[in-house]
């Protein structure tokens, strides 16, 4: 191919015109890769993961867990963050930072209500102990980091305790996710960890207060 001059004046060479033909390129594709990640906001990711686990779930536990839950959260958070039920058998609860928070319909039907306060609390404990603000966190353990687990349940008991009840609702809440069929063998040692602890801690309170 020869060399011809452009319409601005500059000698257009094929190595030129190629290079042009890249960067047309790189802009559409940024183009449509800006255009697809417009549309997954932070909502759409929450929504889709509901999707994922069964759905949201509108009925009489709703209502339960608002009643119960709800005069807490807004005692520890100064901020509104919602109560959803997720059409889940799995005993677990979640929470988004700056979204909700989530109760699995099997936690909702095999827990009390202080043991459902517990779960929230839990939740509660991982938003307050994550500095970014971004992690979503669970009740049976989102990461194998048992450390952040186990603080959050410290956390919730405390929160638990400034609010009236009694904060080993929390171990009674953790003995039954752990006898929970559903859970990995890995995350049941987990669980067992977390309850000696908590144990340990309210022993070791006990042991004081004499
Ligand atoms: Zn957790």
């Amino acid at each position: 191919m020869r060399a011809r001059k452009s319409e601005r004046g500059g000698v257009v060479t094929p190595r030129v015109v190629q290079r042009r033909a890249w960067s047309v390129a790189a802009c559409l594709w940024g183009m449509v890769v800006a255009g697809s990640l417009g549309g997954c906001s932070a909502a759409n990711l929450e929504t889709r993961w509901t999707q994922d686990r069964g759905g949201v779930l509108c009925d009489a536990r709703q209502d339960r867990v608002s009643g119960v839950c709800g005069k807490l959260l807004r005692a520890w958070l100064d901020y509104e963050l919602t109560i959803e039920v997720l059409d889940s058998n799995a005993l677990d609860a979640h929470i988004w930072p700056k979204g909700s928070v989530y109760l699995t319909r099997g936690l909702i039907d095999n827990m009390d209500d202080e043991e459902l306060a517990a779960a929230v609390a839990h939740e509660v404990g991982h938003l307050l102990n994550d500095q970014s603000g971004q992690a979503l966190a669970s009740l049976a353990g989102q990461t194998i980091v048992c450390n952040e687990e186990s603080y959050a349940d410290l956390l919730g008991c405390r929160l638990l305790e400034r609010q009236g009840i009694d904060g080993r609702a929390m171990i009674r809440l953790l003995q039954k996710v752990e006898r929970c069929e559903q859970l990995s063998a890995s995350r049941r040692v987990q669980m067992a960890k977390r309850i000696d602890l908590l144990n340990e801690v309210y022993s070791y309170e006990t042991q004081q207060d004499r």
